[in-house]
């Protein structure tokens, strides 16, 4: 059995994939939650697109690290409903990983792992597509121990800092901390920079080879039953240990 490790869960391409093209959904300033924000206070309260967008760019000019909530009160509009019809709208292009995610994770947080979730996503952005990878709000609050999106780390992925910040806010030592994601430099090279030596990248296996840094344990896996059996099956420390000696 494993010590208990404090898990750094990304989300894109981790939890959740993105297999159908949503490029008709109406978009404002790229993000197509705010196109729908947009339609939403034009329907609801009569404001114009430009209205909208014009409040957008007054958040984004005060803020740097906003969250989607920044954007809806300022629009004034329903968090709760918005979530709802977000979610409603993009069930069509946003599926989970794989079949029995909530399972496998549960297998870890029995485990006496913690589960934390590190993402380019902003922290609402984060409930919201873990709901759509069929990990509910309540689900949310008995397994996720902390949410360590953009607005709370004030940084992104592939900047180390980020790394850094996040195992203050989680405060976790980096040789417990185990970084599981399918970016190299987001959930590999740029925390090994802040001190994590152990990963598991989910390898979609139609990526450019990629070398370990030195002293780094990375276990390739094809899905999560290969992460989880071997996050929870006590092989861990050892390969860990196996690597830091080869490269000793
Ligand atoms: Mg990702």
């Amino acid at each position: 059995m494993n010590p208990p490790l404090t898990l750094f869960i990304d989300i894109d391409g981790t939890l959740i994939t993105h297999p159908i093209d949503d490029s008709d959904q109406p978009r404002l300033l790229g993000h197509w939650l705010l196109g729908l924000m947009c339609e939403l206070a034009a329907r609801r309260a009569g404001w114009t697109m430009a209205r909208a967008e014009e409040a957008i760019r007054a958040v984004q000019h005060r803020k740097v690290w906003w969250d989607w909530t920044d954007y809806l009160r300022r629009l004034e509009l329903d968090a709760p409903a918005f979530w709802a019809q977000a979610e409603a709208a993009s069930r069509g292009f946003l599926r989970p990983l794989e079949p029995r995610l909530r399972e496998k994770l549960e297998r870890l947080s029995h485990a006496g792992h913690r589960l934390c979730i590190t993402s380019n996503n902003p922290s609402s952005g984060i409930g919201y597509k873990m709901r759509l990878a069929g990990l509910g709000r309540r689900w949310q609050r008995e397994h996720v121990d902390r949410v360590l999106g953009t607005d709370a780390v004030e940084a992104m992925k592939w900047d180390a800092r980020f790394w850094t910040r996040a195992m203050d806010l989680a405060e976790a030592d980096p040789g417990d901390v185990v970084v599981i994601g399918d970016t190299w430099c987001d959930d590999v090279l740029m925390p090994y920079e802040a001190g994590v030596r152990r990963f598991v990248y989910l390898d979609p296996g139609d990526r450019v080879a990629t070398i370990d840094p030195a002293g780094a344990a990375v276990r390739r896996a094809s899905g999560w039953s290969e992460a989880v059996a071997w996050l929870t099956g006590g092989v861990l420390a050892e390969s860990a240990a196996a690597r830091l000696n080869d490269s000793a």
